[in-house]
């Protein structure tokens, strides 16, 4: 990583004793963000690797403080997929042993969706109702948006699920 790239990456952190918040912009699933080499990055995967060089292959960073927004790399584990899921605080431990969602439906088969930024396990039936109701309260957002994606893409692609991208999902 070049000097000019460290210190844009590292401008955008308050360092403390504590965690080390990232102040730019945030996923969905609040990890910090940064373009490197032209590619999307979470910050704190890139802190971990300005400080140990590579991130072992498999493994995904687990947050020792529970502050996503947090690129402190002493704050960072590598661990595996499913060591992540089953350590989270609550929500993702309890998720990864839920069989139904909140409204009895089955958590699994082609029902099942699971988030690949947290590992959270979505119900795909609610989460179409939640589309519908969404876009019924939020029409002027869902037009807008769907205006805006005309415009950049030229037109509007096919089989394009409707709403994909509104929600960051
Ligand atoms: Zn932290
Ligand atoms: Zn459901």
């Amino acid at each position: 990583m070049d000097t000019v790239f460290l210190g844009r990456f590292w401008a955008k952190v308050e360092k403390s004793d504590g965690c080390w918040e990232w102040k730019a912009s945030k996923t969905s699933a609040g990890y910090g963000k940064i373009v490197f080499h032209g590619k999307l990055h979470q910050a704190h995967r890139i802190s971990y690797m300005i400080k140990h060089g590579s991130i072992p292959d498999g493994m995904v960073m687990d947050h020792l403080c529970r502050n996503r927004a947090c690129v402190n790399p002493d704050h960072l584990e590598p661990v595996t997929q499913r060591e992540n899921l089953m350590r989270g605080v609550g929500g993702s431990a309890i998720n990864a042993a839920k069989t139904h969602c909140k409204n009895g439906h089955e958590l699994a088969g082609s029902n099942l969706r699971v988030n690949k930024c947290n590992g959270s396990r979505v119900c795909r039936t609610c989460l179409k109702e939640y589309k519908k109701k969404y876009e019924a309260e939020n029409i002027e957002k869902v037009r807008e948006w769907w205006r805006n994606k005309y415009w950049k893409n030229g037109r509007v692609r096919k089989n394009h699920s409707k709403t994909d991208g509104i929600y960051g999902a």
